[in-house]
């Protein structure tokens, strides 16, 4: 679904970030896997090496928050494969700090990567993309991105944000040909859920109408398709992928 497409994912060496490079690469499409530390990138690599040694994949670390490192490992992304045809935002942190303890540097760390890393990296992109005739600007955001959530209020903050950015970049780019999508997850298999004990897990599990939590697959198989050409008509959408979580 992807064959010839190039594509930048951010977070890309664990959780969805890990499984959209995967699926990426599987549909034919050339990644640069992006992480914020050498070794991370630098293993989740070589899994992917090991299990195909052809996958046209490269790795880069560049602090996201900086528009000048963002800007130096594209235009080296699009050097190197030819184009950049499609970002996935999928870098992120959240937080749970109650409002009556949350040290406002918190609030501001979760911006800055949630968000202002997002603006950084899609206005670098829409510049590359603009020039080559079109491209794909894909958001990760968030179920609380609808509900919000008790507490740690930066985190929805942020995810409301995204949907915004999202919105917004796809009106003001559907003239130069970019399309701009978010997917929503709901409550996703990664490391985190993944630990969780089973007596929390089951009751969480029972308030999913689908009965069962969603697997970073199921994030990165959304993404897939908002990325090719089977959605050249979707724009502006924040698609939630959440088995109809109610809350
Ligand atoms: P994860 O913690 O497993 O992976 C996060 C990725 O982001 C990693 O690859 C990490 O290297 C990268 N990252 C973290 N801090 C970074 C930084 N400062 N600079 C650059 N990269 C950094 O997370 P995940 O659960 O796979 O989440 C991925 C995205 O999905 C996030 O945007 C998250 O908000 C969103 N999301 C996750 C869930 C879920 O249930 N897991 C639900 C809704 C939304």
């Amino acid at each position: 679904m992807l064959q010839g497409k190039v594509a930048v994912i951010t977070g890309g060496t664990r959780g969805i970030g890990y499984a959209t490079v995967k699926k990426f690469l599987e549909n034919g499409a050339k990644v640069a896997m992006l992480g914020s530390r050498e070794e991370t990138v630098q293993k989740a690599l070589a899994s992917l090496k090991e299990e195909n040694p052809e996958y046209p994949v490269v790795g880069y670390w560049p602090n996201l928050t900086k528009h000048e490192e963002v800007k130096e490992v594209f235009e080296k992304v699009k050097e190197e494969f030819g184009s950049l045809d499609v970002l996935v935002n999928n870098a992120g942190i959240s937080a749970r700090d109650p409002l009556y303890d949350y040290d406002p540097a918190a609030f501001e760390k979760i911006m800055d990567l949630n968000v202002n890393a997002v603006f950084n990296c899609s206005q670098v992109a829409a510049c590359i993309m603009k020039e080559q005739g079109g491209g794909v600007i894909l958001n990760t955001s968030s179920m609380v991105s609808i509900y919000g959530q008790p507490a740690g209020c930066g985190y929805p903050t942020s995810k409301f944000a995204v949907n915004g950015m999202t919105k917004s970049l796809a009106r003001e780019l559907g003239k130069d040909n970019i399309r701009v999508n978010a997917v929503a997850p709901g409550v996703i298999r990664t490391d985190m859920v993944a630990a969780l004990p089973e007596s929390v897990i089951q009751p969480l599990i029972n308030t999913i109408p689908l009965r069962r939590v969603g697997e970073p697959e199921d994030i990165a198989n959304a993404f897939v398709f908002l990325a090719s050409d089977m959605a050249s008509y979707i724009t502006g959408v924040v698609l939630s992928v959440d088995g109809a979580t109610m809350s």
